[in-house]
């Protein structure tokens, strides 16, 4: 007995040290203790062995080199110095656009994560979902009206362009200029009303909302409104706003598409005679691709690397990548052709110019802002992207889900609606989870946003899993609605999100790098507490500078790592018994002690993974992509809880933020399995094993019942739904496509009893339902119905009819005109570099 307390105090002294950090004096006196305890007879038994003299001088040993290293002096010379000298080039190095990227962001609630006790109240002190009245009101009265207005078959069929009457309407009322400031004409909206409203417009015309998010997205408006010169601001904002001038922003050329700062576009710093004076300006030669809005736009932002052989900007030759405004109509710019994505029909095309000459003033900024185009893009970006694509993906998630839920409650087949059967039960509570953890993710990051921070890491990693969620949300709403979905025409509510899901996938870093590269591989630099200042401290060519910036730095590290192992270990042996959560939080307690356990295995694994990893960080991807996972995991799961508190924890929710959790931790696990099964050092993967899963990898994604009523919730019409589907375009008549969705799922509940009246008698055959038949008519002559219940199951009979109905056409209506192909003469560029 004695020696089990012995045990257990040991080991209680022990984890209490290395999770809090105990210094090396500590740790010293720790083994001190132990050893004279051992040694005077408590450990006695199990510990008083025979050769207990070897384990005295052994322990003694341990205390004193711990004592002596304790001494800042001592452990540089004999650990800190050796440490530098042998991690000196193995570390991952920082190229300068790279550096540009990482400094251009912030770091919040994903370092908190990264440091494996995060801190719940930098969580929740993010705000939730706050608008002002004035965006309130744009919210629900001209977003609602463009959305009345917008009609998706019209713009991706008929016309394959955006009306002009909508491009009226969206100038008139001021939507292009949502981030443009007040002062400068625009509307001055927060990050969060800019989501929402771009998110409301994307449920309605997924194809139709891109002329409303790429003037509101990275380009012309937002790199003006920050870095322009008074003049350009004064100039142009106004006219942005007003919709005098459509922007759009050129980065991407046939050979810099992910790797863009690559680009061969190039400016040559020149002085011309202009006008009979000799004017000092740029002579830009460029060919980008797939730039959005660029068939219509007026404005043309740039981005090219620029050079200056004369040195008249006095910054040396080779100046950097630089950002220009051209007015399209400007001698030289070719714009205007049209490519064709994915047969959505919003304008996008390519641009080029061969030796353009403009004047020096067309650098956003001036002059002095020559070169800082990649800084300048990448703060913007580390923003921006936590805005529109998240919010579109988030949308899209709901108004699936919406619209699915409805489908799959008034659509029958073998007498029951399909969204009582099991197989329907799994995608539809799937959508539900996605449904609800996109919009929370995509609430709180917009706060975050609005509120000044730009979370370059979160941004990333949001962009990725909202877009994969969402196309998850898209397949699984066809799959749901069968041919219904599938066959095109002004009635499905589906193939618009459907042909989109790729084009959000692709923009804005492309998922797969955005994945395995943005995410974690740069992430962990940007989020993990010392790496960055190591590597920074590795790289300074100031070799006394660098030292002493990595001892003060390595020591930290060490004891962080150390911390971990043991609360990693301690936290998974005890199920996150004693992990912390915040206050008030009664119901969903477990889930937050969850997350901190979690929390503290992801910083582990992280650690071990850019430590050992390396220089090999950025080729591993697909352990990094994993690890990208695990950190997406815990974001939506964070992004869950905080929800449900915002929200002000409704009963309703939580069992659907239970299910969200489960499969979220399950996801984590299996992530962080998956990268220690393919950990290149085998060693490291034995060593982190254990500490990671010490009791065997028993997690279970959350159960077939939990899924069932998950699904069965989101059936019903009424607050729950309506919360889970919130913010999103709602129209309950019965004239539009949507509308009638909702008008006849009202009536189909409402008539449930009534149909199960007439399904009985139909099973026994005393009425029959035949084309020919007026079945209805019959069960009501024959007692099955009531007048009033014949009456209502009349009018859902036609009005299911309707939702079911699919678009069918003349063939001359649905034939393409002859022009369009090259064998009537227009020969696409990809032809002409082919024949070529
Ligand atoms: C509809 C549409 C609209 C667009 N609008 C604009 C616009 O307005 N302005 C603009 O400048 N650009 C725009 N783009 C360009 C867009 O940003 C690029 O398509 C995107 O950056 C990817 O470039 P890419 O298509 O050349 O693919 P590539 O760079 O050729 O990539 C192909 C694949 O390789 C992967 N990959 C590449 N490098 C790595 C790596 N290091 N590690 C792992 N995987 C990698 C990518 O993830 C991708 O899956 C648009 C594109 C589309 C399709």
């Amino acid at each position: 007995m004695a020696e089990l307390i012995f045990l257990l105090i040991a080991l209680a002294a022990l984890f209490a040290l290395a999770m809090n950090r105990a210094p090396l004096w500590a740790w010293s006196a720790f083994v001190a203790v132990l050893t004279l305890s051992l040694q005077v007879g408590l450990g006695h038994g199990a510990f008083h062995a025979p050769n207990i003299d070897i384990g005295a001088v052994l322990g003694w040993g341990i205390a004193g080199l711990l004592f002596a290293l304790s001494f800042p002096d001592i452990r540089r010379k004999y650990v800190t110095l050796p440490a530098y000298r042998a991690l000196k080039g193995a570390m991952p190095t920082i190229s300068d656009t790279e550096r540009e990227a990482l400094e251009a962001g912030t770091v919040g609630w994903d370092a908190e994560l990264f440091s494996g006790t995060p801190d719940f109240n930098r969580l929740l002190s993010v705000p939730p979902i706050t608008l002002t009245a004035e965006e309130r009101a744009f919210l629900d009265g001209p977003t609602d009206e463009l959305c009345r207005r917008l009609s998706d078959w019209r713009i991706r069929h008929e016309l394959h362009d955006i009306p002009d009457d909508i491009w009226r309407f969206v100038c008139e009322q001021g939507f292009l200029g949502m981030l443009i400031s007040k002062a400068h004409g625009g509307l001055g909206f927060s990050a969060q009303a800019q989501s929402l409203i771009l998110g409301k417009i994307s449920s309605r015309s997924p194809d139709g909302v891109t002329i409303v998010m790429v003037p509101n997205s990275l380009g012309p408006g937002e790199l003006i409104e920050k870095y322009g010169t008074e003049a350009q601001k004064a100039h142009y904002l106004p006219r942005l706003a007003r919709g005098d001038e459509i922007p759009c922003f050129a980065l991407t050329g046939p050979f810099s598409g992910s790797d863009a700062a690559s680009m061969r576009d190039i400016g040559i710093v020149t002085k011309e005679w202009r006008d009979g004076s000799e004017t000092l300006g740029l002579r830009l030669t460029w060919d980008k691709r797939y730039i959005t809005l660029a068939p219509k736009a007026t404005l043309l932002g740039l981005a090219f690397r620029l050079f200056d052989p004369d040195n008249h900007l006095g910054r040396g030759e080779d100046v950097g990548i630089t950002l220009a405004l051209i007015p399209t109509d400007h001698e030289g710019v070719e714009i205007g052709r049209r490519h064709l994505p994915g047969g959505a029909a919003f304008p996008n095309g390519p641009t080029r110019g061969r030796d353009v000459f403009v004047p020096l003033d067309a650098i956003i900024g001036g002059a002095e802002r020559a070169g800082q185009g990649w800084r300048m893009l990448m703060s913007c970006l580390a923003a921006g992207r936590s805005i529109s694509l998240p919010a579109t993906a988030a949308a899209g998630a709901k108004s699936m889900l919406r619209s699915t839920s409805a489908y799959a409650r008034i659509r029958k087949q073998f007498n029951l609606p399909i969204g009582y059967m099991e197989g329907i039960e799994e995608p539809l509570a799937r959508m539900a989870e996605n449904a609800y953890a996109l919009e929370a993710a995509r609430a709180v990051t917009a706060s975050m946003v609005s509120r000044g921070e730009k979370p370059a890491v979160i941004s990333a990693l949001l962009k990725y899993v909202s877009t994969e969620r969402m196309r998850q949300s898209v397949n699984d709403a066809l799959d749901i609605h069968g041919g219904r979905g599938i066959c095109d025409g002004p009635s499905n509510y589906i193939q618009g999100a459907y042909q989109m899901v790729p084009v959000g996938i692709t923009v804005e870093g492309a998922n797969i790098l955005t994945r395995t590269l943005i995410t974690f591989a740069q992430g962990a630099l940007r989020s993990h507490p010392y790496l960055i200042t190591e590597i920074q401290a590795l790289q300074d060519e100031d070799r006394e500078r660098g030292k002493a910036s990595f001892a003060r730095t390595f020591d930290d590290h060490v004891s962080f790592t150390v911390s971990n192992m043991f609360g990693a270990l301690f936290h998974n042996v005890t199920f996150g018994l004693f992990a912390s959560a915040p206050r008030g939080v009664e119901r969903t307690r477990f889930w937050w002690k969850q997350l901190g356990r979690g929390a503290r295995s992801f910083a582990l694994v992280a650690d071990a993974t850019v430590a050992l990893l390396g220089g090999g960080l950025k080729v591993r991807q697909k352990i990094t992509g994993r690890m990208a996972d695990a950190l997406a995991e815990l974001y939506l799961l964070s992004a869950v809880l905080k929800r449900y508190e915002d929200d002000g924890a409704p009963r309703d929710d939580l069992k659907l933020v239970d299910y969200c959790a489960r499969n979220c931790l399950y996801r984590f696990d299996q992530a962080l399995i998956g990268v220690l099964a393919n950990f290149p050092m085998r060693w490291a993967a034995w060593l982190l094993y254990p500490l990671v899963f010490p009791l065997g990898v028993w997690r279970r994604p959350a159960s077939d019942l939990a899924g069932k009523e998950i699904a069965r919730a989101a059936l019903q019409p009424g607050i729950y739904r309506d919360r889970l589907t919130r913010d999103i375009f709602i129209s309950n008549d019965p004239a539009d496509r949507l509308g009638l969705l909702e008008f006849a799922l009202e009536k189909a509940v409402a008539a449930e009893e009534a149909d199960r009246k007439l399904e009985r008698a139909i099973r026994k055959g005393e009425v029959r339902r035949y084309h020919n038949n007026d079945w209805i008519g019959e069960a009501e002559a024959k007692g099955v119905l009531t007048e009033d219940e014949a009456r209502r199951l009349a009018e859902l009979r036609d009005l299911v009819a309707r939702v079911i109905a699919v678009d069918d056409f003349a063939p001359e209506e649905i034939r393409r005109a002859e022009k369009t192909s090259s064998a009537a003469g227009t020969t696409s560029r990809a032809e002409h570099l082919a024949a070529e």
